[in-house]
């Protein structure tokens, strides 16, 4: 089959709800990734970050193959002997009591938002019908009812019907704004949901201080900071979690995408006792949760993380990459931004030069990455990724913006 006809089958008996690049893949390892011809190209996106540890991670694939055969589901109506595992290693890897496990990041964010929901009114005392949670502009937390009315982006949101009541926006990287809310009706709130770097939005990381803030100004009014790691945690930004480079420590911590190292969809919320066991047996669950398979693939995902030290490299490198594209001199680069592994440069978007048809052209010489909201280019391979394939991936990079010169 050619790569036309792959696109097309999918096109015929798929729903249209994404867009692809024009390029069909066969196989990935490392940073690496195939078309269906044999065409090699750095994978720039790593599956949204889900991929951290590289593709086909020999580790994590073992630890996958071999709990397969072995028992892959029991549902939570029995305990089973590798959950427990899983647990306690996950809880100690990042300093909670508890850990809830779920499996999309859009299920560890709704289950965030029952947890600060449950805890409001048994602990903090709100009247049920009146619980708020703050969240942020610009924010992606998912693809829910629930997390889509967060949204302020239209294509997220607009014509899905009623959506669901009890939150307010705030701007991002606004501490006064949070304040503000928190002043006039701090008694209500629950908790305040943030990513540490919106991915989604546009890789934009907010100022230096701000998380730090944020987390000071929650604390003072008893309302739970609840940090969406999905796409930023796990490395991707030079520390194990972008909360880290601020040493805050998130009441409520949500994770997802590279928990499996892109194996299976894998997420997570950890909590202390104080949130967790807000919620009793019977009023929460999932079919999948924490199932056998995941419990493996997640203490093999993390693990990989440490042995192979994948935040420092992500700072290490991510340094290398921004140096090395704001040297790029093309009128069509408005900016370049980032931390660690997690980048973005921001194209002023012209007919026939876009973001999309810099993707395309880069695409040509052999790199995968993806416009987001118009005219942003997320640059974010895996963690693994080496120096000598980093120069070799952005030499790639500028010979395809030469090519609109
Ligand atoms: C991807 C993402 C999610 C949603 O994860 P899914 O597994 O696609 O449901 C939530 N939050 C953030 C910050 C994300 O990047």
């Amino acid at each position: 089959m050619t790569q036309q006809e792959y696109m097309e089958r999918e096109s015929k008996f798929g729903a249209h709800n994404y867009h692809p690049l024009p390029v069909v893949l066969a196989k990935g390892q490392g940073v690496k990734v195939w078309d269906v011809d044999g065409k090699e190209y750095y994978d720039f996106l790593s599956a949204y970050s889900a991929v951290n540890q590289g593709h086909c991670h020999p580790k994590i694939v073992k630890a996958l193959t071999d709990q397969a055969q072995v028992l892959t589901l029991t549902s939570r109506a029995f305990y089973n002997d590798v959950l427990g595992e899983y647990e306690e290693y996950v809880t100690k890897y990042f300093g909670y009591d508890k850990v809830l496990p779920m499996n999309t990041g859009a299920e560890a964010d709704e289950t965030a938002l029952k947890l600060a929901r449950r805890w409001g009114v048994t602990k903090k005392g709100i009247p049920n019908d009146q619980v708020k949670i703050i969240c942020c502009e610009g924010n992606f937390h998912g693809r829910t009812i629930t997390i889509i009315t967060m949204s302020n982006d239209p294509d997220s949101y607009a014509n899905y019907g009623p959506l669901t009541p009890g939150f307010e926006r705030i701007p991002y990287n606004d501490v006064a704004a949070l304040e503000r809310v928190l002043e006039k009706d701090g008694k209500n709130i629950a908790g305040f949901l943030l990513e540490p770097i919106q991915g989604e939005a546009g890789v934009y990381v907010p100022d230096d201080g701000y998380l730090k803030k944020c987390y000071d100004l929650c604390k003072k009014h008893n309302v739970l900071f609840m940090a969406d790691e999905v796409q930023c945690g796990i490395a991707r930004t030079g520390k194990l979690l972008a909360c880290d480079h601020e040493g805050v420590r998130p009441d409520i911590l949500i994770l997802g995408k590279a928990l499996s190292g892109g194996v299976l969809p894998i997420s997570a919320v950890l909590a202390d006792d104080e949130i967790m066991l807000t919620i009793k047996p019977g009023e929460h669950g999932s079919t999948f949760g924490g199932f056998c398979l995941a419990a493996k693939v997640a203490i093999a995902a993390l693990q990989v993380v440490k042995d192979e030290n994948l935040a420092a490299n992500a700072e290490k490198m991510g340094k290398i990459f921004r140096e090395e594209m704001k040297a790029i001199k093309s009128d069509m680069i408005e900016l370049v931004r980032g931390k660690g592994l997690l980048n973005a440069v921001v194209i002023r978007n012209k007919p026939g030069k876009t973001a999309w048809d810099v993707c395309l052209a880069m695409a040509e010489q052999g790199v995968l990455a993806k416009p987001t909201h118009g005219n942003i280019i997320r640059f974010a391979p895996p963690l693994c990724i080496t120096e000598e394939q980093l120069r070799e991936a952005i030499g790639r990079i500028k010979t395809a913006f030469k090519q609109f010169e």
